[in-house]
């Protein structure tokens, strides 16, 4: 069976990785990628000084069962380095840094709820049954939230500004959009996996750069099992003549398949398609899902300015700042990788939700980065960082905007025979980030399997409390 694969991101490797796993002969699988380097939204590679770059700050959570499973599979468990699972909050109001406190522990995570900083003991109480109310939501009453923002919902539920302003922290850093913006849909599904799954580890970092920790183990693995993996040829139109699907590359080139599979973000999907296609189920809605602009920003210092391993997150408050959402040392995540030996700290700055601030020059966002960090870490002050670089990612991440539940396919066949969906998009307990990414390759793997007469892979939930509605 020939399969052509539309991105060669994590769903794509995915769908690959897992159709080589069960049946290596049964399959001819072509993988086209765009950029130069595979990995998408998870690449990273090395700067002209031979220094690794990342897209940004990737945490593995403890609920990415699909992930470790297939990375167990190809025969290289992930290296992953333990947090201490509390959220550090810099608090742009105050410059001071609030610790939430949550973990494995359900009796750690019910002190984070006791605790949760900022907020008086009646809106503690507050805060507490609204998590038990998110935890009893289950999936289709959470969808009848997203007409609403996350802004909204939190007022229909008498949330006062400070809880609303703290719970906002989880748009920001995760959806990468303001409150007003994001969907209250994905916020609740979010924030029901992390109070209401438990897992054997804290919040994770990887023990190396996203390319040597997830990518090139996964590319080696389908291209060592057969598959070609086609750099820097980007697809221009997946058509079909009647015979079966077909992929056009930008250079002209045509190939034909018994089955295409796009693994690319859901907004870049209608521009590959026929205009016939453009307008029916599932494509049709998929136009309206735009992006979210994200700038990352890597500060190399010549001594450690960081004093831990955690990442510390914002609200990115618009009147207090700090511009970043989230801020980590990768030196000390990478101490022990062989690929790099740091003298310093690199700080990985990430401002999510940054369409306030991408006017500003590269030089400007770099001021304002290394401002912010005086505020929040005694040993950023008065040191300067001997280099920075500033990345501008666009065209990649989808936001889950309000309505954003209503665009996005639930099946990843497309009805048309032989073309099917793949993406962070298209799958996953609250859609979005690498678990569902892997997950959506994984279905839609399993679906080419089983025409095939193959066992599909076991689709892995997340390990639920008993009382949680999902
Ligand atoms: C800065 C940042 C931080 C993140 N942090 C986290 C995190 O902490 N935890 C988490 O779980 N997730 C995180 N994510 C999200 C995670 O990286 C994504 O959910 C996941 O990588 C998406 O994988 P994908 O394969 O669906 O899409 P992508 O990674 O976008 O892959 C799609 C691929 O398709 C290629 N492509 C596009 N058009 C074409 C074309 N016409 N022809 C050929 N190829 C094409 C692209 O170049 C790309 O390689 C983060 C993302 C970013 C950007």
């Amino acid at each position: 069976m020939r399969v052509g694969i539309v991105g060669g991101g994590l769903s794509g490797l995915s769908t690959a990785a897992h159709l080589l796993l069960r049946a290596p002969k049964d399959f001819a699988v072509e993988i086209f990628e765009a950029a130069p380097i595979a990995g998408g939204q998870c690449a990273s590679w090395r700067d002209a000084r031979g220094r690794p770059v990342e897209t940004g700050i990737h945490l593995d959570f403890p609920w990415y069962h699909n992930k470790d499973a297939l990375f167990a599979a190809i025969g290289h468990p992930l290296p992953l380095r333990e947090t201490d699972g509390n959220y550090y909050v810099c608090n742009g109001a105050t410059d001071r840094v609030d610790t939430l406190l949550a973990g494995k522990s359900v009796l750690k995570t019910l002190g984070g709820l006791a605790t949760f900083p900022g907020l008086t003991p009646r809106e503690r109480w507050q805060l507490t049954r609204l998590i038990w109310r998110i935890l009893r939501t289950d999936d289709a009453a959470a969808d009848a939230h997203d007409g609403q923002s996350v802004s909204e919902f939190l007022a229909s539920q008498g949330a006062t500004p400070a809880l609303a302003a703290q719970l906002s922290l989880e748009a920001v850093t995760i959806q990468g959009l303001r409150p007003e913006d994001a969907s209250a849909t994905s916020f609740i599904k979010f924030l029901r996996t992390m109070y209401g799954s438990m897992g054997k580890f804290d919040t994770t970092f990887f023990g190396a750069p996203l390319a040597d920790a997830l990518i090139d183990p996964l590319a080696n693995f389908v291209t060592g099992r057969g598959a070609h993996l086609r750099l820097g040829r980007a697809v221009a139109e997946v058509g079909t003549d009647g015979t079966g699907p077909r992929i056009r590359t930008a250079d002209g080139a045509e190939t034909a398949f018994d089955h295409v599979v796009f693994a690319v973000p859901g907004h870049a999907v209608p521009s590959l398609l026929p205009a016939a296609w453009r307008e029916r189920p599932p494509f049709a809605r998929l136009g309206a899902l735009s992006e979210t602009p994200i700038i990352t920003i890597t500060l190399w210092y010549d001594q450690s300015v960081f004093q831990d391993g955690n990442v510390y997150i914002s609200n990115r408050d618009r009147r207090h700042g700090p511009i970043f959402d989230a801020v980590a040392d990768k030196a000390r995540h990478w101490a022990g990788w062989k690929g790099h030996q740091p003298t310093g700290s690199i700080l990985q700055v990430l401002i999510d939700a940054a369409d306030d601030v991408v006017h500003l020059s590269d030089d400007a966002l770099v001021a304002r980065a290394c401002a912010d960090l005086a505020r929040f870490f005694p040993a950023c002050r008065g040191v300067t960082p001997t280099d920075a670089t500033v990345l501008r990612l666009t065209g990649t991440y989808c936001g889950t905007r309000v309505g954003y539940w209503s665009l996005v396919p639930r099946t990843h066949d497309t009805g048309i025979p032989g073309v099917w969906l793949a993406g962070d998009y298209t799958a996953g307990p609250y859609h979005y980030g690498m678990e569902s990414a892997v997950i959506s390759g994984k279905q839609v793997a399993n679906h080419l399997l089983t025409a095939r007469g193959h066992a599909p892979h076991p689709i892995l939930r997340p390990n639920y409390l008993p009382f949680v509605r999902a």
